[in-house]
Order: structure tokens, then sequence, then C-alpha cells
């Protein structure tokens, strides 16, 4: 394995994204992979999927008491949500940091609810919040055969 990036041999982070039914709807799922895809994270399961209320419940079960969860709930099954795995270093925080905070308005220019979202039952886009959720969500949303072992072979040129 001389020669080849270490990053091929390393056990790297994995985050789980999902578009929600707003990002679908308004046709940005491209421009939001593509987003990850060019920072130089890495595809490793993605789908479009009619989020079922079981799975809404169970992925939003944290925010069962709050006012908001049957809205959160109704929206998020309402319509085709895009649901990807994305790995590389640091991967859990950073994407967090691209899609930037929970209500849009206060969210920054250059991230992605900042550049496309107002409100926040309609921000576009959820990531893992922690390396433990991601872990819990990737589990919830795929099956271990719906993610793809795969050797990117740019890894050389994103990684040292
Ligand atoms: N949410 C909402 N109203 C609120 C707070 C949250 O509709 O007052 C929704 C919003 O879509 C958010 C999701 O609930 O993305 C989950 O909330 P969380 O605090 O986990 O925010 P996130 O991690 O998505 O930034």
């Amino acid at each position: 394995t001389l020669g080849l990036p270490s990053i091929w041999r390393a056990k790297v982070e994995r985050t789980f994204i999902a578009i929600k039914p707003d990002g679908v709807q308004r046709g940005l799922s491209g421009e939001i992979l593509q987003r990850f895809e060019r920072r130089g994270f890495k595809l490793v399961g993605l789908k479009l999927i009619k989020v079922s209320e079981e799975l809404a419940e169970k992925h939003y079960a944290e925010h069962r008491e709050r006012p908001f969860f049957k809205g959160l709930v109704e929206f998020i099954t309402s319509s085709p949500v895009v649901a990807a795995v994305i790995e590389g270093k640091g991967v859990v925080a950073t994407a967090r940091a691209m899609i930037g905070p929970t209500n849009p308005l206060n969210a920054p220019l250059g991230t992605i609810r900042g550049d496309y979202g107002i409100d926040i039952g309609r921000n576009i886009i959820h990531g893992s919040d922690s390396p433990e959720s991601a872990e819990r969500e990737i589990a919830l949303w795929f099956t271990p055969e719906e993610l793809l072992d795969w050797q990117a072979t740019i890894a050389g040129w994103i990684y040292e």
C-alpha cells in the first residue's frame, strides 16, 4: 500500500444529512450535494425517500415534547427527502458549519440555510449534531448494504 493516501487506511468519520421536502421541492438537491462534494467529502450513501411517520418520529425523538413536534413530523413526511451519508475528516462538525444555525435568519451568508432559507420550519437541510447522533441516524435511515465502501481516486489531492 506504499504511496496510497493515508485516508484510505484510516477509519474516517461519517455524518448523516437529509435535504428536507422544501429543499427537494425547490430543486436545491443537486446544488446542496455539490457543496459537500466540492469541499472534498465523499458520498457513501444516497437515496430519495418518502419518510414514514414512524421514521420521522424516531429521527426527531428528542423533540417529542416540543410544541413544534407535530408540525415537524407532518412537514418531513409531506414530500420526498434526499437522505445521504457523507464521509471525510471532521465531517460531522464541518457539515454543521456548512449548514448553518437552525434559524435561517441567523445563518451567515455562505451557509446553506443562510443562502437559501428564511423560516425555521423551512430550513432546507438536516445534519447530525455529533458523532453519536450521526451513528444513530445513519443506522436509522440506511441499511448496511446501502452504505458503500469505496475509494475516491482523488483522495491524495484532498488529503496530505
Ligand atoms: N424546528 C422548528 N421550530 C423550532 C425549532 C426547530 O420547526 O422552534 C425544526 C427545524 O426544522 C429544525 C428541527 O426542528 O431543523 C430540529 O431542531 P434542532 O434544534 O435539532 O435544529 P437543527 O439541529 O436542525 O439545526
